[in-house]
C-alpha cells in the first residue's frame, strides 16, 4: 500500500444502514411478516420501491426464528471491517462468512438453502442490482450512485488542488471512472465471492479504488489471511486508515544483481526489499509481507524498472546538448533536479507521479553508479555516430 485515502461518507452508506435498521427491528421479535415500516423513513418517502430487496427481506422473515438471528448476529459481528486489518490471530474473533451458513443434514446431504440465500441477498440483489449499478432504483432514491462517491473520495483526498489519480495499492497503474458507467474500479476488500464476505458486500468501508492489474493479482488471494482455508490471520494495512501514510513507514532497498547493458537490452536485473523505518516495527513488517504476498508489488516495481529505465534516462538526454564537455556530470545535475522536483516522497507527489517509487530509487542508484551512466553514455554517442553514418548512405 502506497498511501491512504480519507473515508468519504456518502449517501450510498444508506443501503448497509438500510439491512442494518430492518435486522434491528425484526431481531428477537417474533415477526414473520413484511411492511415497508420496518424500513427507514427515506424509503417510504421517496418515489420507487425496490421489488426484488422487499422479495428477499420477505424470505427472511420466513425462516426459522434460530436462523433469522443467526444471521443478524453474524451481520452485526461483520460491521467493523477496519478492526479485522490490525488484528491479528491471538485476537482473532471469527470473522462470519457465507459457507459458515452450508450445513450438514442427518442424513448426510448438505443443505446450503441459506448460503444461497444469503449470496441471493447481499451480492445479487443489494450489490450487483443496487449499489453497483449507476441507475438503479436505490440510486434514484437516494439522487446519486457509486460515482459520485469516488468524485467525492478524490475531493475529500486533495491536497493543493490536486486529488489522487492511482491506485493507492501499487501507485503504477492509474484509477479511471467509467464515465459511461459511472462506476468507478472499486473493489471488495474482504471477497464477496466464493461464498465468503457477502456480509460486507455492500458495507462501503469495504470498498476501495482499485487499479486493474492489483485487482487481478488480488481476485484470488486474502489480504487477511496467509492461506487458502483462511487459518492463518494476519494483518494488512487499511486503505481508510487515519494513520500516517504507508509510504512514511517504510523504506526501499534497490540492487543490482546485473547491471543494465547492452547484452542485456539495457533492462538490468534488480531486487526489492522493503522495510519499516523502524526496525523494531513488526506491525509495518507483517503489513508489507500482506501487501507483497497479494499484489506481489516487489517483482512488479522490479518489472517497472527494466521496463521504463530507457525512457527515464533517454528524456533527460534529450533535453541536453551532447557536445557538453561533462556530460555525465550534466546527467548527474538533470537526475537530481527530477529526484528533487518531481519525485519527492510526499502525498501529493505518491498519488500523483505515476511509478514514483520505483523511478525514485532507480535514479538514486543512476546517482550512485557513474559506470553505467558512462557506458550508457558511450552506446549513445555510437548509436548517433551510426545514425549519421545511416543518412549519409541514403544521400
Ligand atoms: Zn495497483
Amino acid at each position: 500500500m502506497v498511501f491512504y485515502l480519507k473515508y468519504h461518507s456518502h449517501d450510498i452508506e444508506k443501503l448497509h444502514q438500510l439491512i442494518g435498521e430492518f435486522f434491528n427491528n425484526v431481531y428477537k421479535k417474533n415477526i414473520t411478516v413484511f411492511d415497508t415500516s420496518l424500513l427507514p423513513t427515506w424509503y417510504l418517502t421517496t418515489p420507487n420501491r425496490m421489488v426484488s430487496m422487499e422479495g428477499e427481506l420477505t424470505k427472511f422473515l420466513n425462516f426459522p426464528e434460530t436462523v433469522k438471528n443467526e444471521i443478524i448476529e453474524a451481520f452485526l459481528v461483520c460491521e467493523d471491517v477496519e478492526a479485522l486489518f490490525s488484528c491479528e490471530q491471538a485476537t482473532y474473533v471469527h470473522q462470519p462468512v457465507a459457507l459458515d451458513f452450508r450445513k450438514l443434514k442427518d442424513d448426510g446431504t448438505v443443505d446450503n438453502s441459506i448460503e444461497r440465500y444469503l449470496i441471493s441477498l447481499f451480492v445479487d440483489t443489494l450489490y450487483e442490482g443496487q449499489l453497483g449499478k449507476k441507475d438503479s432504483t436505490f440510486s434514484k432514491k437516494i439522487g446519486s450512485n457509486i460515482g459520485s462517491h469516488y468524485l467525492g473520495l478524490k475531493n475529500e483526498s486533495s491536497f493543493y488542488d490536486e486529488d489522487f489519480n492511482l491506485c493507492p495499492f501499487c501507485g503504477i497503474e492509474p484509477l479511471k471512472l467509467l464515465e459511461s458507467e459511472g462506476r468507478p474500479d472499486y473493489d471488495h476488500l474482504l471477497p464477496k465471492g466464493d461464498s465468503l464476505y457477502i456480509f460486507s458486500a455492500i458495507n462501503i468501508k469495504n470498498l476501495i479504488p482499485m487499479g486493474d492489474h492489483c485487482n487481478s493479482k488480488k481476485s484470488s488471494k486474502n489480504l487477511l489471511f496467509t492461506d487458502v482455508n483462511r487459518t492463518v490471520k494476519t494483518i494488512a494495512f487499511y486503505p481508510y486508515s487515519l494513520s500516517p501514510n504507508p509510504f512514511e513507514l517504510y523504506n526501499i532497498e534497490l540492487s543490482c544483481t546485473d547491471t543494465p547493458k547492452f547484452s542485456n537490452s539495457w533492462k538490468g536485473n534488480w531486487n526489492i526489499d522493503i522495510k519499516p523505518n523502524d526496525p523494531l516495527d513488526t506491525i509495518t513488517l507483517a503489513k508489507i509481507s500482506s501487501w507483497d504476498r497479494v499484489f506481489n508489488i516487489k517483482a512488479r516495481y522490479c518489472e517497472y524498472i527494466q521496463d521504463h529505465l530507457k525512457s527515464i534516462i533517454n528524456k533527460i538526454l534529450k533535453t541536453i546538448d551532447s557536445s557538453i564537455n561533462d556530460l555525465l556530470n550534466e546527467v548527474k545535475t538533470k537526475l537530481q533536479y527530477r529526484l528533487d522536483n518531481f519525485y519527492k516522497y510526499e502525498y501529493l507527489f505518491v498519488s500523483t507521479e505515476e511509478g514514483l517509487i520505483p523511478t525514485r530509487n532507480l535514479i538514486l542508484w543512476f546517482l550512485s553508479n557513474d559506470n553505467f551512466l558512462m557506458s550508457y553514455l558511450e552506446q549513445k554517442k555510437k548509436i548517433q555516430a551510426n545514425d549519421i553514418d545511416m543518412s549519409m548512405l541514403e544521400l
